[in-house]
């Protein structure tokens, strides 16, 4: 049975660009018979707020999109991500990484290169500063109490996973490049997860067979597919649909209120124009 879900970050309030992602989880669960999840990605507690977790269910019910079962909070899940990372670890593909944010992006601007591009979405590649530390150094600072995150050595895993492909809907089967986002984090400092490794593992715990998301995460589902491997996950199908984007041709974010599905409803909108909206915008793409 086909299972696929919607995974939104209870950040902010549903905008058209969610309301397409959830239409397009729901419209290839329907598809194949099969059923939608809901799941809350809110392992970043300080940005996700009680109420906009109430709120994406109101807006999702007022669309007319409906989930199958409770919706998951990833936030109750740290046990489980715990045992995920006990294993990456065993497996040796994980280092820690002592850098702050300020330090990588003075290594980059050294490389000659900018720390992200202007929307903040695509870091570039960590430059390895903490790859090339010896044993004893990692040991001694993690016993000093250095705070660190845990990264993912893209070559070892790469190594150990041999060479991988995955299905997209759109796009055909693609190869793995293990070294496209370089060594990601799996546990944040302050979190002691990351959204890759959570994802991944959720996905696999909800038995979830076709991922579908938009596609700026595409580069995001080369890390997954290795993940999926090294973890001895099943592997989902996956498809990835274009973004709405703004007059600028930029991806919409959270600050364009004017697109909040709130902020359209109480303009006088329905959940029909709605819809309507987001159907047109995915069959002129050519997701479908
Ligand atoms: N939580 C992610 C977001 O809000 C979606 C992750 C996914 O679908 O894999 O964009």
């Amino acid at each position: 049975m086909t299972i696929t879900r919607f995974a939104p970050s209870p950040t902010g309030h549903l905008h058209v660009g969610h309301a397409l992602a959830a239409w397009v989880a729901r419209e290839e669960a329907d598809r194949h018979g099969g059923v939608m999840l809901l799941r809350h990605e809110d392992l970043d507690r300080e940005r996700c707020r009680e109420e906009y977790y109430d709120r994406i269910e109101e807006d999702l019910r007022w669309l007319g999109i409906h989930w199958q079962g409770r919706p998951w909070r990833q936030s109750d899940r740290h046990d489980t991500y715990i045992v995920a990372m006990q294993r990456l670890i065993e497996l040796d593909v994980l280092y820690p990484c002592f850098c702050t944010r300020r330090e990588i992006a003075q290594e980059l601007s050294a490389m000659g290169q900018a720390p992200q591009q202007d929307d903040g979405m695509n870091p570039a590649v960590y430059p390895g500063t903490c790859r090339n530390l010896s044993e004893k150094s990692r040991r001694e600072r993690i016993q000093a109490g250095d705070a660190h995150a845990w990264r993912l050595d893209s070559s070892q895993a790469a190594e150990l996973a041999g060479a991988l492909t995955f299905f997209d809907h759109r796009a055909g089967t693609i190869t793995v490049d293990p070294h496209l986002l370089g060594d990601v984090i799996m546990a944040r400092k302050d979190i002691g997860a990351s959204y890759h490794l959570a994802v991944v593992v959720d996905d696999a715990a909800q038995q979830v067979s076709l991922v579908t998301r938009g596609d700026d995460l595409l580069g995001s589902t080369h890390v997954h597919r290795l993940l999926q491997n090294l973890l001895g996950l099943p592997e989902p199908e996956y498809l990835h649909h274009v973004l709405v984007c703004d007059e600028n041709g930029k991806r919409l974010a959270k600050r364009h209120d004017a697109l909040a599905l709130r902020q359209m409803r109480n303009t006088g909108l329905n959940a029909a124009d709605v819809l309507g909206m987001i159907r047109r915008l995915h069959e002129k793409s050519g997701s479908a």
